[in-house]
């Protein structure tokens, strides 16, 4: 990780909404997070959790930003479900262009969800040939 990866990004969107430099819908801020409206919702309510610091994946990330987001996401969570009359919710981080990450500052979405909503419908689950979830456990042990 580059040392200087946690300041503020020049050409970082959510730097500069972080800084109040870029106006968004607030939904929540403290010292080290700052909860907002995404600018275009996948449902009514979706928000954005962001750390205040630039990390750009959770694998570059301190364990105390993480820990900040964590301390949050209960309170943040259930008052988007209760404001929103959602069944349920997904909290999802894209890390990764190929896993659609757009903005490369870490941020959490939370999807408020309503029953039979079609929401990523398409999971595209799949059973290991045998011998292969245990190879693919132990290339990652091995990582650790
Ligand atoms: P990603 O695909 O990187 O996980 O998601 C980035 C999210 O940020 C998208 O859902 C997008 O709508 C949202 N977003 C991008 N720019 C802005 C912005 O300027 N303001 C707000 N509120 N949301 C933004
Ligand atoms: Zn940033």
């Amino acid at each position: 990780m580059p040392r200087d990866s946690k300041l503020a990004q020049k050409d970082c969107i959510f730097c500069k909404i972080a800084a109040g430099q870029i106006p968004c819908i607030k939904i929540y801020e403290d010292k080290n997070i700052l909860a907002f409206l995404d600018i275009g919702p996948v449902s009514d309510g979706h928000t954005l959790i962001v750390p205040k610091e630039h990390y750009t994946k959770v694998e570059d990330s301190k364990p105390e930003v993480l820990s900040a987001v964590a301390a949050v996401l209960p309170k943040i969570t259930a008052a988007v479900a209760a404001a929103t009359g959602a069944d349920g919710y997904n909290v999802l981080c894209n890390n990764g262009r190929a896993a659609g990450q757009l903005v490369e500052h870490l941020h959490f979405h939370i999807i408020p969800r309503k029953t039979g909503d079609g929401v990523f419908n398409h999971w595209p689950a799949f059973k290991y040939p045998q011998g292969k979830a245990e190879k693919i456990a132990e290339a990652i042990r091995a990582k650790l």
